[in-house]
């Protein structure tokens, strides 16, 4: 148990010529037992940034301190922490109990009796789902048990901090989201610091006591999963978490309105917004904050699109000019061709400063913007 800190860390790698910054100034504090979950695309220096904390690349500048002390410069066999890898190997020749029990063996956790291991090893795979495979061969596994006893590998350690980068990612989306609620199980029993890499906004927004959202070696929102779902800090974030992405309009403001595109369609300011009259801003709009139907005195706009995604269907709206991406409960029957009103609520209008330029977005696994961890 252990709170972890970051102060300022930079770390850079020489790549052909380049410097890339990896790591480029974070700069976090996590709480003993928090679930922190870090968001980022391929390549915003994630991995890097558990292989700081773990003490598997030295970093340039900065420091790094578990349970209040200075682990900048301690190497990582003393840092009591637990991480998992991307990729994942089991022992073949050993039986799933075998291949749990190796972590409590070695080192400096090999001094528990065979009794405790016993029921340390009960505890991990009764979490995982995993309790009745334990003395099955790997080959004997599917893909998904696999990846659990991967899992198990780690969480069987007691340790301060567990580091796990994307230990989902090579499940396919039903798995991911069945083990998704197990580790989330996990999270909730577990008085474990948990640092928790992915690129799965739903994974985080389920998971994460707090994000942090990462761009280009930076941490550019830390937050609760609703703060950083209803008042993403810019555009990045705002595409960062849903799916279908988040209409980004530019218009301007009347009193009590925003004109969005050529003034056919507008939306409510936003509460607690200090814009004004003929203000230029960048309006969010999130698929699924658009109700289609409702008053008669809403914009109208004719569905040019209509997809189905299984339970809703995605209608690309066209209105006054302007194309909107909705996402509609699928039960009423909105073809292509049909005139629809849309209406947005006042706190579903995200506002941005206006030349906030599109951004690279996120992979996602799955289509629809569940957010379990605001229900
Ligand atoms: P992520 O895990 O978010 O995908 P990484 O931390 O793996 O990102 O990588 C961040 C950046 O640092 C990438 O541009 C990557 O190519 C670069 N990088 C990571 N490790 C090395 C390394 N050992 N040598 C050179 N460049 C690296
Ligand atoms: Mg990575």
């Amino acid at each position: 148990m252990a709170t972890v800190s970051m102060v300022d860390v930079h770390k850079s790698f020489s790549k052909g010529g380049n410097t890339i910054a990896a790591v480029d100034g974070v700069s976090v504090d996590i709480a003993d037992g928090e679930f922190f979950v870090i968001l980022g695309p391929s390549g915003a220096g994630k991995t890097t940034t558990l292989k700081a904390l773990a003490g598997l690349v030295d970093i340039d500048s900065g420091s790094i301190h578990i349970g209040g002390t200075d682990v900048t410069l301690v190497e990582p066999y003393h840092r009591n922490v637990a991480m998992a890898f991307e990729s994942y190997a089991l022992y073949p020749q050993k039986t799933v109990a075998e291949n749990l029990a190796s972590p409590l063996k070695s080192g400096r956790t090999g001094r528990y009796t065979e009794a405790e291991r016993a029921e340390r090893i009960d505890q991990v795979t009764t979490t995982l789902g995993i309790n009745h495979l334990q003395k099955r061969f790997p080959r004997e596994l599917s893909n998904g048990q696999r990846q659990r006893v991967a899992l198990g590998r780690v969480l069987v350690r007691p340790a301060d901090v567990y580091l796990l980068d994307e230990p989902l990612s090579h499940l396919d989306a039903k798995l991911r989201a069945s083990m998704r609620a197990e580790l989330k199980q996990l999270g909730a029993m577990s008085s474990t610091t948990t640092i928790y890499v992915t690129h799965d906004y739903q994974e985080a927004l389920a998971l994460g006591d707090r994000i942090a959202v990462m761009r280009d070696g930076r941490l550019v929102q830390i937050g609760r999963p609703e703060e950083i779902w209803r008042r993403p800090a810019d555009t990045f974030v705002a595409k960062a978490v849903g799916q279908p992405e988040i209409n980004l309009l530019d218009g301007v403001v009347d009193t009590g309105r925003i004109r969005l595109g050529d003034g056919t369609f507008d939306v409510p300011v936003p509460p607690e917004t200090s814009c004004q009259r003929g203000d230029r801003v960048r309006v969010g709009l999130r698929p699924s904050d658009i109700q289609v139907g409702g008053s008669d005195e809403a914009p109208r706009g004719r569905v040019i699109l209509a997809e189905r995604l299984g339970r809703n269907i995605e209608l690309t709206v066209d209105i006054g000019g302007t194309q909107l991406v909705v996402l509609a409960e699928g039960r009423g029957g909105v073809g292509e061709g049909a005139e629809v009103t849309l209406t947005v609520a006042d706190a579903d209008v995200h506002l941005f400063a206006i030349g906030e330029g599109s951004t690279p977005s996120l992979r996602t696994s799955g289509q629809e913007p569940v957010l379990e961890a605001a229900q």
